[in-house]
């Protein structure tokens, strides 16, 4: 269950992308989705440093991917709280556990939030909408 995010995703001329950048718990399943968006992101900024010459692209690429870094962060851990038995829990706070899962499976509105966040953000890359984690 562990979480971990490296901020900035790069050390000098090396950048990180996937599981080396961050960590989420797999209550989620989201690890694989944020490598192959890490991926994209960079892939294309380094397009444009061999192809054009441009280094604006390298140098936004960790700003670039935070915001999805830290959506998927949260989503993962509200999933672990939501999803797992933790014996620690005060009976308050299983309460709350309890209430949220119920307001899961009886609001369609709740419901659309998770399923907007387990099917990816849209994020908008070279002018296209892409499902990016
Ligand atoms: C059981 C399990 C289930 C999962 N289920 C899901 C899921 O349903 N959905 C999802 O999105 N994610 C899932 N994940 C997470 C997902 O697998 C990882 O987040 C993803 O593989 C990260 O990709 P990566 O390329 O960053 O790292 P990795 O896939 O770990 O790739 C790193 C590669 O580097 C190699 N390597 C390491 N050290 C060296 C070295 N010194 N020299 C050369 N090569 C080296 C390794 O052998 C490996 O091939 C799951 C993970 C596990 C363990």
């Amino acid at each position: 269950m562990r979480s971990f995010v490296s901020e900035p995703m790069q050390y000098g001329r090396l950048f990180l992308a996937g599981d080396s950048a961050h960590i989420v718990p797999p209550t989620g399943a989201k690890g694989l989705n944020m490598a192959v968006a890490d991926t994209g992101q960079l892939f294309e900024a380094l397009l444009a440093w061999y192809q054009n010459d441009s280094a604006s692209e390298l140098a936004d690429y960790t700003a670039g991917c935070m915001r999805r870094v830290w959506r998927v962060q949260e989503f993962s851990n509200f999933m672990t709280e939501l999803l797992h038995h933790n014996p620690d829990k005060t009976p308050f706070e299983a309460h709350l556990q309890a209430s949220r899962f119920n307001q899961l499976i009886t609001s369609p509105t709740a419901s659309a939030v998770v399923a907007e966040n387990y099917v990816g953000i849209a994020a908008k890359r070279a002018g296209k909408v892409m499902n990016n984690g």
